[in-house]
């Protein structure tokens, strides 16, 4: 026996079976089979995780949940001939080839075939018989099949493949549906010309490409029921896009005025570090105050340091003990000319309001993560400089979410890193109960026992921040959407707020791969699930230009070139539509939203650019329009300016917002 068989009985107990997963011969095949032996070695510490991993050729091996749920619904029995598409690491398939007779797998990557049959050699599952090609038109030499699995989405159910079921056999098989999602479906063969089809629930995989699924870009393969279109996606994209002048032009914001009624609007950026995203942003919010009452700017921050910017906008006295704002680590996202541009016309635009009708100006981050990751570092710095060197890696990888396992890897958790939890955990906890006991600098508009039920459950999020990992994730957006709750509850009850935060906290989670693989939520769904259509969603993006980003956590800000956008993405299709800046309503042409709904990759830029690995650090699969309302578009992108000292305003007192 391996030394991985408690943690795989592990996986099973906890991911496989409490889903309510039943069917023994699916739980005792996943007991049996070593995930660990069909991911690289690097991923391999990560094999028993909830949650699918890359497996090269931009394809990923499923989360082990996923697996045991369709061979369930699949109906697998001993005896059994089953053809499963999608072979990729070739998981599924041993697990399959523990309890049917024979299986057979087809993939269409030939380097994935490859390195499948090796594995399951290798491990001995002679009952398997795989090869290169178009799984969609199915294997008819080896049918008829009593179960077929097919692990990508399709626009529908291929015929061939539900020819080649046995009587009474199974297609288990996700279709994608008009709406928000796939739906995993299972079709029963139930006479020599009947089917009877089932839907089993949502769920997000890759798209099964080939003569009866999805062409390369996304196209529906163009058969009798659906007429060919004529249209490109990109010349699609260019007829639904509203051009946008630029943000200093008045009739910027006017187009936004489409969601002036809703609660909140949340306004994304594709990095932390361009200034387009700043100014256009500022162009929406001005106009949203200005003509439809909006009366909330909350963004992704630490709550103490834009406190000091509330102060200041909302013209109440200064405090002369506070530090410095937004003075750590990264200083560039809010310590910028933009940012200071829109924090002096909100002060303006507050002078001379009574309170009540005064625009605030708050931080969604009570728990302060930049303040915490920067005291994680202090303090191991000085005890442990190992331990600080892996909370460097780690905290590079978390803000924001990053497609990229191998980062894990190489921050491997020693002991001693483990020893600090405790002392760590502690001082964040003081810090914050300092922070709240401050009535004005704390949150304000909680009660005593908010502010006792915020420490308390502060102590599980600065131990899962410490760590970095999903965990860590789902505890802050969760915490910031409270938040923006609170606020919006202390100004009553039609107070509407407008959010700026990264793409991957404001667009639906449940539309990317955090989602529904992963079970990461963020602010953007937790705003659907709470407002429904009186949440609007807005993302940003780019092709090339340049950002202001760092290398690692804590390192020096560069200027940065971002690389054009890759061919197969999101950015590229908007980059081929030919326009300099637009916005495009999602909801405008059903047709496009439609096409556009296939999953494909998208850019997250953090604070962190990772140019040389670009695809891996910053690259994830997504589908835009369940993701945004709304996606604004500028082609080509400027680095923001941070604040330096030639900005610094004669006779300004030091307390003033960005004073150097
Ligand atoms: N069962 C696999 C899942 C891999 S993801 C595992 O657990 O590892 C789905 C795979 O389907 C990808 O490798 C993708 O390349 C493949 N695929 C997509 N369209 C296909 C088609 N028409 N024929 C065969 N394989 C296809």
């Amino acid at each position: 026996m391996d030394d991985r068989t408690t943690e795989r009985a592990a996986m099973v107990t906890q991911q496989i079976e409490r889903r309510n997963v039943q069917d023994l011969h699916v739980l005792e095949a996943m007991r049996d089979v070593p995930r660990e032996a069909f991911v690289g070695p690097d991923m391999a510490q990560f094999a028993y995780e909830d949650r699918p991993l890359p497996i090269g050729e931009g394809q990923t091996i499923s989360q082990p949940y996923i697996v045991g749920l369709m061979i369930e619904a699949a109906e697998v029995r001993p005896g059994e001939t089953v053809l499963e598409i999608g072979l990729g690491s070739g998981y599924a398939t041993a697990v399959l080839s523990r309890i049917a007779d024979s299986v057979y797998a087809i993939e269409r990557h030939d380097a994935l075939t490859q390195t499948a049959r090796k594995r399951l050699s290798e491990l001995g599952y002679d009952n398997v018989t795989i090869r290169t090609g178009d799984g969609t038109g199915g294997w008819e030499d080896a049918g008829p099949f009593d179960a077929i699995l097919v692990a990508a989405g399709a626009p529908s159910a291929p015929a061939s493949l539900k020819r080649q079921l046995a009587v009474g056999g199974v297609l288990v098989i996700p279709v994608q549906q008009s709406d928000q999602h796939q739906t995993l479906t299972r079709i029963r063969r139930t006479a020599e010309d009947a089917w009877e089809t089932e839907q089993l629930g949502a769920v997000r995989f890759v798209p099964l490409i080939g003569a009866e699924g999805w062409t390369e870009d996304g196209q529906r393969v163009a058969s009798n029921d659906v007429p060919a279109r004529d249209l490109s996606l990109p010349d699609m994209i260019s007829h639904a896009a509203e051009p946008l002048p630029d943000p200093d032009d008045p009739g910027f914001g006017a187009l936004f005025d489409r969601y002036g009624n809703s609660r909140v609007v949340l306004l994304g950026e594709a990095s932390h570090g361009t200034s387009e995203f700043y100014r256009a942003r500022a162009a929406i919010t001005r106009h949203l105050i200005e003509n439809h009452s909006f009366s909330i700017v909350a963004v992704e921050a630490d709550w103490p340091d834009a406190a000091v910017i509330d102060r200041h906008v909302r013209q109440r006295e200064s405090r002369p003990l506070d530090d410095v704002p937004f003075s750590r680590f990264p200083t560039w996202m809010w310590r910028n000319t933009d940012v200071r541009d829109f924090v002096d016309w909100l002060h303006d635009h507050n002078d001379g309001l009574e309170t009540e009708r005064q625009v605030a100006f708050h931080g969604l981050d009570i728990y302060n993560m930049g303040a915490s990751i920067a005291a994680v570092l202090d303090y191991l710095d000085n005890v442990d400089p190992d331990a600080a060197e892996i909370a460097r890696e780690r905290y590079g990888c978390i803000t924001p979410w990053q497609s990229n396992p191998a980062a894990y890897g190489r921050a491997a958790l020693s002991q001693s890193y483990r020893d600090c939890e405790a002392d760590v955990v502690a001082q964040l906890q003081s810090l914050l109960e300092r922070q709240l006991d401050d009535a004005e600098n704390g949150a304000g508009f909680l009660d005593a026992a908010q502010n006792a039920r915020l420490i308390r459950s502060a102590e599980q999020y600065y131990k899962a921040m410490y760590y970095g990992g999903a965990e860590s994730w789902n505890l802050r957006d969760s915490h910031m959407f409270e938040t923006l709750e609170h606020v919006l509850k202390a100004r009553g009850p039609d107070a509407k707020a407008v959010v700026w935060a990264h793409n991957s906290h404001i667009g639906d989670a449940r539309a990317t791969d955090m989602g529904a693989a992963r079970g990461e939520h963020n602010i953007g769904q937790l705003a659907r699930e709470r407002f429904g259509d009186k949440a609007a969603l807005i993302g940003f993006g780019t092709h090339c230009g340049t950002v202001a980003a760092a290398t690692d956590w804590n390192g020096e800000m560069q200027i940065k070139r971002v690389r054009p956008s890759k061919e197969g993405s999101y950015e590229r299709l908007c980059h081929d539509a030919g326009l300099p800046r637009f916005l495009l309503d999602l909801h405008r042409d059903p047709a496009l939203r439609t096409r556009l709904e296939v999953p494909r990759l998208e850019r997250f830029i953090g604070v962190i650019y990772r140019p040389e690995t670009e695809l891996q650090s910053h690259y994830a699969e997504a589908s835009l329009p369940r993701q945004f309302d709304a996606f604004v578009w500028f082609d080509k992108t400027n680095a923001v300016t941070p604040l330096g000292p030639e900005h610094r305003r004669d006779g300004m007192p030091e307390t003033y917002p960005f004073g150097v």
